[in-house]
């Protein structure tokens, strides 16, 4: 297939090495040169005007930092001007409102869309191990999830147009609640003279059992291997954490949705990325 992909960053840039790799065309295109750069040498083509990459396009594929970035590359330079029959995929995290109304947009112009943002970081992204959730038309996800298969482990139809983000920002919103009851759970029980890997061993196999304590654990040389035993580097960032929390937020609000503990842990995070956004997110832990 011919596939455009606009945003080659560090998400993007694994992505459309992974459509390459499964025998795509990749028509590519990033405002930065050298994000361009390591595309061409991945195998894709490269253009420096958006326009040029879509115009021939059975698909497009986006990887962008947020909403009003993706708006503004869909209608100024994918609806209109991509081929009428392509189908339209943004795999960025934005907000569900935002989603919705480019969706819309481009089914007014003819065009099959959905929103399908991923779970898992860059390694997932450069693996093409990805979990995609999907928002869009039973037509639409069937077009998309061939292009989608090629980049990930799983494709999940989660509903209409929009569904796919509002199951990222409510998951990712679960799983901020739960690092930092993880955290708050293994300090506890450090403070209260219990060694933190017998909680571990304890609590993994007990009612605590939850992904952040079985298998991210944030305490340093306990538990599983992760950020945490390299000094919290790599693995996903406070900042993207804090960018999902406030998307959250925002979704809440719209419809009076009562998230006292998301709140919480917005507050918690906004924070942390005061001084150490780049961090892991399970680095909360070193606040307590
Ligand atoms: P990034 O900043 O590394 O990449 C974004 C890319 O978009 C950059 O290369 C930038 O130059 C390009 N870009 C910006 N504006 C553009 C425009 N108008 N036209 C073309 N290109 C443009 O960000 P990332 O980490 O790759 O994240 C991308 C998306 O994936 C975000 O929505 C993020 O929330 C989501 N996400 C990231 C992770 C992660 O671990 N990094 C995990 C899950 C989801």
């Amino acid at each position: 297939m011919k596939i455009a992909f606009i945003g080659l960053g560090n998400m993007g840039g694994g992505m459309a090495a992974n459509l390459v790799k499964a025998g795509h065309n990749v028509l590519a295109f990033d405002l930065d040169e050298e994000a361009r750069q390591k595309a061409d040498d991945a195998g894709c083509t490269t253009f420096s005007e958006p326009e040029w990459a879509v115009e021939d396009a059975e698909a497009v594929v986006t990887m962008l930092p947020n909403g009003g970035i993706v708006k503004s590359v869909y209608e100024g330079s994918v609806i209109g001007k991509a081929p009428a029959g392509a189908v339209l995929l943004d795999c960025s995290t934005i907000d569900v409102a935002t989603a919705k109304e480019v969706i819309a947009t481009a089914e007014a112009a003819g065009c099959d869309m959905v929103d399908a943002p991923v779970s898992g970081g860059i390694a997932a992204a450069n693996g093409g191990t990805l979990t995609f959730m999907v928002g869009g038309t039973e037509k639409a996800f069937a077009r998309a999830e061939e292009v989608l298969q090629a980049m990930g482990k799983a494709v999940i139809h989660a509903g209409d147009a929009g569904a796919g983000q509002t199951a990222k920002i409510c998951n990712n919103m679960l799983l901020a609640i739960s690092m930092i009851g993880t955290a708050e759970a293994m300090k506890m029980a450090e403070k209260l003279g219990l060694d933190p890997q017998k909680f571990y061993e304890i609590s993994s196999q007990s009612s605590g059992y939850c992904w952040s304590l079985n298998a991210y654990t944030p305490m340093p040389g306990v538990g599983v291997e992760s950020p945490a035993d390299n000094d919290y580097k790599g693995g996903f960032a406070t900042a993207l954490m804090l960018k999902d929390l406030r998307l959250a937020m925002d979704a809440a609000k719209d419809v009076d949705a009562t998230t006292v503990l998301g709140a919480k842990a917005a507050e918690i995070y906004e924070e942390l990325a005061k001084e150490h956004g780049g961090l892991d997110f399970s680095s909360v832990i070193k606040t307590l």
